[in-house]
């Protein structure tokens, strides 16, 4: 039987102590446990970033690639190994500035793969500035006079792009993050999670108690149906983005289900306008 040692390679994370991305750390670790996940099947990418450190905590294949590209590694991995569980991570900033093309197209493809986003409302490597995710008035070293740009909303970006799975998490609710993550990675299709994750050194704001405070935790609520897009859409704006458990869940052929039975072409089978040998001269 696995245990989340098994997960772990024994590397000491060199996050600061009490920073949220250990729990989700221990919660991918103990989700892969709980599925028995073959170490030789499981790959982890990251991104650059505070949260690009977890690829490097994770036992399995792992690369730790560059900023905001952690999705188009992930996807290429997961197409020349269609039997590896396949875990992207990367921070709000990785994920929703720099890599914001690749995030959507990611979720529109849905390819069978999990993207976890260490969500801390700010860049926490660089020492502290604002992100597309802080705030509104959210004051940093970067906007001394409070951000003056409205917050992009990662759920509610997910679901417009047609996300078929979307879950939010908080480093706080541990059990939760298992679940989700669990459920996450057994969806047949893409699955994003957002993970609001303290950064306990430099967002003075968005704190465990902040996030306390403010996340509505959906599982509360037994009428919750996560099938109902309108329904998910209507908690993520009731509650400005700020709920946690499985927001929404669809069933919807995989990219993988839509790739079955196609086979590639070669190259002089196409319709193309030059020959071949014109083509490769053009290279
Ligand atoms: Fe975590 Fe913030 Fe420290 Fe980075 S700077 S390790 S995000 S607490
Ligand atoms: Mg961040």
């Amino acid at each position: 039987m696995a245990t989340m040692q098994d997960y772990s390679n024994k590397v000491t994370p060199t996050w600061c102590p009490g920073c949220g991305h250990f729990s989700i750390l221990r919660a991918i670790q103990v989700a892969a446990s709980k599925l028995e996940i073959p170490i030789d099947k499981f790959a982890s990418i990251t991104g650059i970033g505070c949260s690009g450190r977890l690829s490097g905590y994770l036992n399995g294949y792992s690369f730790h690639g560059i900023h905001g590209r952690s999705l188009p590694i992930a996807q290429g991995i997961k197409m020349a190994n269609k039997d590896l569980v396949v875990i992207a991570a990367g921070g709000d900033g990785d994920g929703f500035a720099i890599g914001t093309s690749h995030t959507l197209h990611a979720i529109r493809r849905n390819l069978n793969m999990t993207y976890i986003v260490l969500n801390n409302q700010i860049y926490g490597l660089t020492k502290g500035h604002t992100s597309p995710l802080s705030d509104t008035g959210f004051e940093t070293k970067s906007t001394p006079f409070g951000s003056m740009d409205n917050p992009l909303k990662p759920g509610i970006t997910a679901l417009a792009a047609g996300a078929t799975y979307l879950a939010q998490g908080f480093s706080g609710f541990q059990d939760q993050l298992i679940d989700i993550i669990v459920k996450g990675i057994e969806h047949d299709g893409f699955s994003i999670i957002n993970i609001f994750s303290p950064c306990v050194t430099f967002n003075k704001v968005n704190t465990y108690q902040w996030y306390r405070e403010n996340i509505k935790n959906i599982d509360e609520d037994s009428t919750y149906d996560s099938s109902n897009y309108q329904a998910a859409m209507n908690k993520l704006i009731e509650t400005d983005g700020l709920c946690s458990g499985i927001i929404y869940q669809k069933n919807e052929p995989s990219f993988l289900d839509k790739l079955q039975g196609k086979e590639a072409k070669p190259l002089t089978d196409l319709n193309l306008k030059i020959s071949k040998d014109e083509f490769e001269n053009l290279l």
